[in-house]
């Protein structure tokens, strides 16, 4: 298949190798001009997006999104899609969708889930929103760039499926560091703690599989000085979108709120350029 991808960087670079070395001719743009192995590269976006019958993007947020849409859409032909891989807001998601219906194209919001080591590895879960001719036309990349496809509904509902699950995210591992700091404090082995709540209900991926703590459990950020990983400023960004979305249609989001508040605390100190999970660092100093 021809394909445009626009935004090569830490995720894109290697979703857009993945298509390559399966066999798909490949064109690719990047403001920041980095070339990607098997990938051919274009002058511009729009060169990037011509006569291709799916075009990627991997952006960002919203404005970037917004901005490419503008430019590739007119390049597009009708009854080609656009497929959004980046995390952004509901409303530029929705508002890229209409564009693109407008123009007879076909438009996903698929953000993603897994991180470098999926894109990497091919191994990423995407959530999509768009009509079912759009999934359809999408899910044979999927297959190549990822391990799960799941269509959660219209554009925007990908969007949304990802900024709920990082709420839950992002609540869960700082309810996870507190504990973590607290048993420390009440002189209980953390191994102690893991084996019982990785197998009581207190479990859940920030314990089992991303335990916070240097040590603990499978091998995570905590065993490498909390290099991300997932960097504590992308889960503020996530926060910010789950909080501004709540916000536009009235959803009460309290703890949402408080891990909004203690993230941008976190980034704005001793989180800067570190792992999310580094807030157990900052709670037992
Ligand atoms: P990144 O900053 O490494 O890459 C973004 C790329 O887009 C950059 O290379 C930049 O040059 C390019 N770009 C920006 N504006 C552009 C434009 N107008 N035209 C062409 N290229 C442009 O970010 P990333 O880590 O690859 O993340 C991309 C998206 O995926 C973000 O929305 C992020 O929230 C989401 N995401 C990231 C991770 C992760 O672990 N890194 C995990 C899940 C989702």
């Amino acid at each position: 298949m021809q394909i445009g991808f626009i935004g090569l960087g830490n995720m894109g670079a290697p979703m857009a190798a993945n298509l390559a070395r399966a066999g798909h001719a490949v064109t690719g743009f990047n403001l920041a001009g980095t070339g990607v192995e098997g990938v051919a590269m274009a002058e511009s976006a729009e060169a990037a997006a011509e006569d291709r019958a799916v075009v990627i993007t991997m952006l960002p947020d919203g404005a970037a999104l917004r901005k490419v849409a503008a430019s590739v859409l007119p390049a597009m032909r009708p009854g080609t899609t656009l497929i959004d891989c980046s995390t952004v807001d509901v409303e530029a998601a929705r508002a890229v969708a209409a564009d693109a219906a407008a123009a007879g194209i076909g438009f996903v919001d698929a953000p993603v889930s897994g991180g470098i080591g999926g894109a990497a590895g091919g191994t990423l879960t995407f959530m999509a929103g768009g009509t079912d001719a759009a999934f359809a036309a999408a899910a044979p990349l999927f297959e190549v760039m990822g391990q799960k496809s799941v269509h959660c509904g219209a554009a925007g509902s990908g969007q949304a499926a990802k900024i709920c699950n990082n709420m839950i995210l992002g609540i869960s591992m700082l309810g996870v560091c507190e504990a973590f700091a607290l048993a420390e404090k009440l002189g209980l082995d953390w191994q102690r703690l893991f084996d019982v709540v990785s197998t009581s209900s207190g479990a859940c991926w920030s314990v089992n599989t991303y335990c916070p703590a240097p040590g603990i459990g499978p091998q995570t950020p905590a065993d490498n000085g909390y290099r991300p990983g997932f960097a504590a400023e992308l889960m503020l960004k996530d926060l910010r979108l789950s909080q501004d979305a709540a916000r536009s249609v009235g959803g009460r989001t309290e703890m949402g709120a408080k891990a909004l508040d203690l993230y941008d605390a976190f980034v704005a100190g001793p989180g800067k350029g570190r792992d999310f999970s580094a807030v157990l660092a900052s709670l037992r100093d």
